[in-house]
């Protein structure tokens, strides 16, 4: 050991202050408990010195002012004693040093920082039962109420999440194994992948994490590094490292982390990125920071196995469309039927013949594709799925702010046009759906802040007019309502 592992204070003069502070944070701790009504009870002891938890390392010795120590470090604290490598009464000797109490210690963790205990007798069972889970089509009816048009997409995620939790649930008869079912999602930005994700974590009421392939770097490098995503799993879990282990990490951006191609110079972040990422995907067993990014002193670590982490990577994959049709026309040529060629320049779909082949030459590593097994494309959105994103997903826009301003009793209704109007000005920004929300956003604002000033207004029609910049929305009074209807 060597004088860095301790924390010399030159503090005596503030020694009384610092106690009353512990004295108060012990007593807002008790008060913040009683008031919430939790207690400690639901989360594991860990060792202060190592920081694992006691699933990991052990039954903990406790030590007064409830710190606790696992029996390694206890060991090892005494074998540094009795080895004579630092002489204590020297040290305690020295003038205006002092030992940092490890009373001090206490409370420093925050709860979010800890791990939930393993539940020996579970309330409910806490093992999935294939009966729970929800067969494909239902799976995919609940998607069919949010999410509008991608009806491959839709199905082949829906037959994919029921395979793996499948096999989730049927873990312990393994004589024949189920592949895990990890997935590729290619389709352009704004077509609805990640909203796909978030529908179907929601439904299935498992822990999601969303990451960013590009921030992802290899151990040591400035950047997250490529395990952060579990924690991410399992801060999205409540550190309850169970619920993770059968949670969903969606990795968006992953062509991002592609090989560059064209590129004398030999490529190495992004490969080593996928690199990195294939025993994540394969199913190991990670140490991760509970409720941290980083594992630095004073954060507990927790182990998570990601062997039944469903891993979703979604992309946008520019130029592959490029690839497809070099490959398709280049076998096309070497046959006869050389009108073949000019087909696939026109395909719209020509997304959805995507291969592993095409993938790899736009730089996956073929063993990071080799485990996301199912693959399938989104279409970019066109006018009419725009319009219907407007009005028809469950909690469409339009149903937003009809309800808002249904509140104050008042009708709010949008001509057809408007709606194309509002679907063409979101197609020139490409940026598929996402462009909508802004757009209505920046019109709707004059309405609900006019609008809610006069009480006899009934009701107000959105017009394509009003849309482009050239008329004003149809206010139709209270008054009139009941002349039209008489
Ligand atoms: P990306 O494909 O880039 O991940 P997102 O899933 O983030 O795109 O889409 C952005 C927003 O657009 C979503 O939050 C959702 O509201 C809307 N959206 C996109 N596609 C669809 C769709 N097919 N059906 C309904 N809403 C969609």
């Amino acid at each position: 050991m060597s004088d860095k592992d301790f924390i010399i204070i030159d503090e005596e003069e503030h020694r009384e202050d610092r106690t009353d502070i512990v004295e108060e944070k012990k007593e807002t701790a008790v008060a913040a408990q009683e008031e919430d009504g939790s207690d400690d009870e639901e989360y594991e002891k860990y060792c202060l010195m190592c920081h694992r938890p006691e699933s990991a390392a052990g039954k903990m010795i406790e030590l007064p002012n409830h710190i606790t120590v696992c029996k390694d470090c206890m060991q090892k604290s005494f074998d540094a004693m009795t080895n004579g490598a630092i002489d204590y009464s020297r040290l305690m000797n020295m003038p205006g040093v002092q030992f940092m109490k490890m009373s001090d210690l206490e409370d420093k963790i925050p709860k979010n920082q800890k791990i939930k205990k393993k539940k020996d007798k579970p309330k409910e069972p806490q093992k999935l039962d294939i009966k729970d889970i929800p067969a494909p089509h239902k799976i995919k009816a609940q998607l069919d109420e949010y999410v509008v048009g991608q009806e491959y997409a839709k199905k082949a995620m829906s037959v994919a999440v029921y395979n793996h939790y499948k096999r989730v649930a049927t873990d312990s008869m393994d004589e024949i194994e189920i592949e895990k079912s990890n997935m590729l999602m290619i389709g352009p930005t704004g077509s609805g992948k990640t909203y796909l994700v978030k529908t179907l974590a929601r439904l299935l009421d498992v822990p999601l994490a969303i990451t960013d392939a590009t921030s992802l770097t290899e151990a040591g490098y400035i950047g997250d590094d490529i395990e952060s995503v579990v924690s991410k799993l399992l801060a999205a879990a409540d550190n309850e490292v169970e619920r993770a282990e059968r949670g969903i990490i969606f990795i968006d951006e992953i062509d991002k982390i592609a090989k560059k191609r064209n590129s004398s110079q030999r490529d190495v972040s992004g490969e080593s990125v996928q690199q990195g990422l294939l025993k994540l995907l394969e199913g190991s067993e990670v140490e991760v920071p509970v409720g941290a990014n980083s594992k630095n002193a004073m954060v507990p670590l927790a182990t998570v196995n990601t062997k039944n982490i469903l891993f979703i990577c979604g992309g946008a994959f520019p130029d592959l469309e490029d690839i497809i049709k070099e490959r398709l026309s280049h076998k096309t040529s070497m046959g006869f039927n050389a009108e073949l060629k000019d087909k696939y320049e026109k395909d719209k779909d020509i997304l959805s013949k995507v291969t592993m082949e095409d993938l790899r030459t736009f730089g996956m590593i073929p063993e990071f594709i080799g485990r996301l097994p199912i693959i399938f494309t989104l279409k970019g959105l066109d006018k009419e799925m725009l319009v219907q994103i407007l009005k028809e997903p469950r909690n469409a826009i339009l149903k937003q702010y009809k309800k808002l301003l249904a509140l104050d009793e008042v009708n709010l209704e949008f001509d057809e046009g408007a709606l194309e109007a509002i679907a063409e000005k979101a197609m020139k920004k490409n940026t598929g759906a996402r462009a909508l929300r802004a757009i209505i956003e920046e019109f709707m604002l004059d309405i609900m802040y006019e609008i809610p000033k006069d009480d006899n207004i009934g009701q107000v029609t959105i017009t394509r007019q009003y849309i482009e910049g050239t008329g004003g929305p149809i206010i139709q009074l209270r008054g009139q309502e009941t002349l039209m209807l008489s």
